[in-house]
């Protein structure tokens, strides 16, 4: 069997979590600041607060920005359910715009459609998709014209880069996850950046019960902090993410230049683009009859998504999900992610190719 996702945790992580058990110090302490120290430094942010999840930090970003109740943030209908649910966490609508059917990311056009509908938006966010950025000079054009924030949401893209920028810094505020399945783990975890010091400072209160100073709290806040252990493997992790974006485009590039098949669309990587393939996801012909072939052949795969945010049963009674995202519906009926993280063999590599080539 090859795994779709498999995580590599070595000696450095081990180590570093059972420092933390020794030393006692298991919520806060000193590998949060750390971890928050290096990662901005890699990004080459002015600010780094870290969080429990990618979810949080997008919540604590859209709350610092004083986004809630009456407002209006415009995303992609298709992303992990986590970037609309942090929307409607704040009382705010999310307002949907549809994808672009070369690269999977938020539609410009679409964009600029849904502000003309939603003039009062506040804010859109932009998703980086299976590690693709996303299209952020049109993006960031039609946004200043009609005064919406961007902000950016980089749970799949850690390192990838647009014109030679990390994703991360190209929005006013934006949020990482650092679950298990992503390009580099924690656990569970997640980080908010900014350059933007009103920002930084409330997201750090909020994640605190709304605390500057201890049990005095300025407004309603979160326990949305990281732990010393996360941070302690978080910050292993960082050091190794180059060396596995490095395997995972190079895994992609195998696809691409070895898969051939009519029935299968490979994915794109615009040449002024980073795609640090978080996932390598495929447009698929008969996808019932590849994963029946793909289970025969014990080669795993997932189905990043089957259903887009708008059509959830937790969503669809909402008034702003009754439209038509057709080139995201569509996307969803033949989508495909199959292996490309970096614990993969050349000979697991040739065995996914050939079983591909054969699918009809
Ligand atoms: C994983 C993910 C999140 C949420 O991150 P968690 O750490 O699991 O809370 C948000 N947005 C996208 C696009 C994701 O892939």
């Amino acid at each position: 069997m090859i795994p779709h996702v498999k995580l590599q945790l070595g000696k450095e992580e081990e180590e570093r979590v059972i420092e933390v058990l020794r030393s006692g110090m298991l919520a806060a302490g000193s590998y949060v600041q750390e971890f928050e120290d290096e990662f901005k430094r890699y990004h080459d942010s002015q600010y780094g607060i870290a969080t429990s999840s990618g979810t949080t930090a997008l919540h604590v970003i859209l709350e610092a920005m004083g986004i809630g109740t009456g407002d209006k943030v415009i995303t992609t209908p298709f992303s992990f359910i986590a970037t609309a649910n942090a929307i409607l966490y704040t009382g705010a609508t999310p307002i949907f715009a549809d994808i672009d059917p070369v690269t999977y990311n938020l539609s410009p056009a679409a964009l600029a459609k849904a502000v003309k509908d939603h003039p009062e938006a506040k804010a859109v966010i932009v998703v980086h998709l299976f590690g693709l950025p996303a299209d952020m000079d049109a993006i960031s054009e039609i946004a200043n014209k009609n005064n919406l924030i961007v902000l950016e949401d980089c749970a799949q893209a850690h390192g990838a880069m647009y014109h030679g920028q990390k994703v991360g810094t190209l929005g006013k505020a934006s949020a990482f996850s650092f679950y298990p399945s992503k390009n580099i783990t924690s656990g569970e975890g997640g980080m908010v950046l900014t350059d933007d010091p009103t920002i930084a400072e409330k997201v750090r209160i909020l994640v605190n019960q709304g605390q500057r100073r201890r049990y005095y709290h300025e407004m309603v806040g979160y326990n949305y902090r990281m732990t010393n252990i996360h941070a302690a493997i978080g910050l292993e992790q960082l050091k190794k993410l180059a060396l596995y974006n490095q395997k995972r485009i190079a895994n992609a590039k195998f696809y691409d230049d070895h898969i051939v098949n009519p029935c299968i669309q490979k994915p794109v990587s615009p040449p002024d683009r980073k795609h640090v393939y978080h996932q390598y996801t495929l447009k698929v012909k008969n996808r019932d009859a590849l994963t029946a072939h793909l289970d025969a052949n014990g080669i795993g795969y997932g189905i990043h998504y089957p259903l887009i945010i708008p059509a959830q049963p937790a969503y669809k009674n909402l008034a702003t999900c009754s439209g038509t995202w057709p080139v995201a519906e569509d996307l969803a009926d033949c989508c495909i992610s199959i292996p490309v993280h970096p614990a993969l063999s050349l000979s697991e590599l040739t065995t996914i190719v050939e079983v591909m080539n054969h699918y009809r």
